[in-house]
């Protein structure tokens, strides 16, 4: 297998690659941090960004001063500019700032689904939590069943889609899963949501810090209606990320959140709402955020996205060829390539809590991974064969060991050497286990 030649500039790239961090034995070791799934270091371009602004920033769309003024056109211009990372046409679409992923999904969910539960948000059984329940007390929900390995089943989205054919709203599909990385085939889900009169909206938290991304023309039957994705997944701050999609979802009815900046006239008996995406972003923009992830977003189009997957898909075959090497480690998902997934790789080792070995991992070797159900629980019991009524029991008994698994998730920064390390420590546990 050929390896892609780590390239020294990716480590610079990040603030802290290289910190720190005590162990349990009182010494202190570089920091590995294999959780980026999570949350990414910021890129350094990020913060300088954020400092150069620091002295010019003010209110948006609120003053006529000059840092005012500034600071409302840097915070248009980072739409633009997150807008074309996507391919997202800005005469159709509107890219609205929000907190997260999580708080985009609940916006459209309440934008979209009206309460009377007419139309069906066909799911699928991979969804991060955040991507399943804003939509379950809103709308008549169904989810889209998954193979052995957890790849979505394309033949049981097609029987679906015909089944609610007369009633279909939205396909609501994760661009690549949290827990085992598979990317979704999202433009051909698009084009058979599209026959079916549907639309998709694509939870890019996963996909679009990692591959190339394209919304299409609007004309196109691959076009993706929504996208959705939180910058601190992409090397930029906590506290900002987007929710893009057509502007006329936004423009009829009433915004979730109201308050300053989502209005154009206000009389004690009467409310005209500001064109979106002003409706949609109540209160005091978070203005640094936004050019935060921007500059995370340009940073990311100089390296070249392809280059991002490439070094990425190159860092998770090496990870899956040495974790084989390692007695009773239990890969979950394909096992054979990464050619369908982004960089995360789930296992569990046997005899081993995932906890335990989470911490152990921590603990000694200063390695940061993730371990439990990754807020998508029901995708994780079916991985793991539990029977939900299995699952019950342990509703009933909570001093049942939680069901999980361990999960590394990796960044453009990570080295070979790092995931050297992680195998080392891991044959040292098999041994001592043994
Ligand atoms: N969707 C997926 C696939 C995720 O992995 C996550 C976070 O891990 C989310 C949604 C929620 O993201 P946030 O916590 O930034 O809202």
């Amino acid at each position: 297998m050929n390896f892609v030649r780590y390239n020294s500039d990716f480590r610079n790239l990040v603030v802290g690659a290289d910190t720190k961090v005590p162990t349990i034995n009182g010494s202190y070791v570089t920091a590995i941090n294999f959780d980026n799934a999570a949350t990414t270091p910021p890129f350094v371009s990020v913060l300088q960004e954020v400092i150069n602004f620091a002295p010019w920033y003010s209110s948006a769309h609120r003053g006529t001063g000059y840092k005012s003024q500034f600071s409302s056109n840097l915070y248009e211009q980072s739409r633009e500019i997150i807008a074309r990372f996507v391919n997202a046409d800005t005469r159709e679409n509107t890219v609205v700032f929000v907190k997260n992923t999580t708080e985009a999904i609940n916006k459209l969910a309440y934008r979209l689904c009206d309460g009377k539960r007419r139309n069906i948000i066909l799911s699928t059984c991979m969804e991060h939590h955040s991507n399943d329940l804003p939509w379950r007390d809103k709308c008549k929900i169904d989810y889209v069943e998954v193979d052995e390995c957890g790849r979505l089943s394309m033949e049981d989205l097609e029987k679906k889609l015909r089944r609610y054919r007369d009633s279909l709203g939205l396909v609501v599909v994760t661009g690549a899963s949290n827990v085992t990385g598979y990317k979704n085939p999202i433009h051909e889900i698009a084009t058979l949501t599209h026959k079916y009169h549907g639309k998709i909206l694509v939870d890019g938290a996963q996909l679009i810090p990692h591959v190339p991304f394209d919304m299409k023309p609007e004309d196109s039957p691959e076009h993706i209606d929504y996208v959705v994705f939180s910058a601190h997944k992409m090397y930029a701050p906590f506290g900002i990320g987007v929710l893009i999609g057509p502007k006329k979802t936004f423009e009829e009815g009433d915004p979730v959140d109201v308050g300053g900046g989502t209005v154009d006239i206000v009389t004690h008996d009467f409310i005209r709402w500001a064109i979106p995406p002003h409706k949609e972003e109540a209160g005091s923009p978070n203005i640094i955020g936004a050019v935060a992830l921007a500059a995370a977003v340009r940073t990311l189009e100089m390296l070249g996205m392809e280059n991002v997957e490439r070094y990425e898909k190159s860092l998770t075959d090496y990870a899956l060829q040495r974790m084989k090497t390692v007695p009773g480690i239990k890969l979950y998902g394909n096992k054979e390539n990464c050619q369908d997934r982004v960089a995360i790789v789930p296992f569990n080792m046997e005899g081993i809590p995932h906890g335990v070995l989470a911490t152990i991992l921590s603990h000694e070797g200063g390695i940061a991974v993730r371990n439990g159900c990754f807020c998508a629980q029901p995708y994780v019991q079916r991985l793991l064969k539990i029977p939900s009524e299995e699952v019950k029991k342990r509703i009933e008994d909570p001093t049942m060991e939680h069901p999980g698994m361990v999960r590394i998730s990796f960044g453009i920064y990570n080295q070979y050497r790092e995931i050297d390390i992680l195998i080392h420590m891991l044959h040292r546990i098999a041994a001592y286990k043994e």
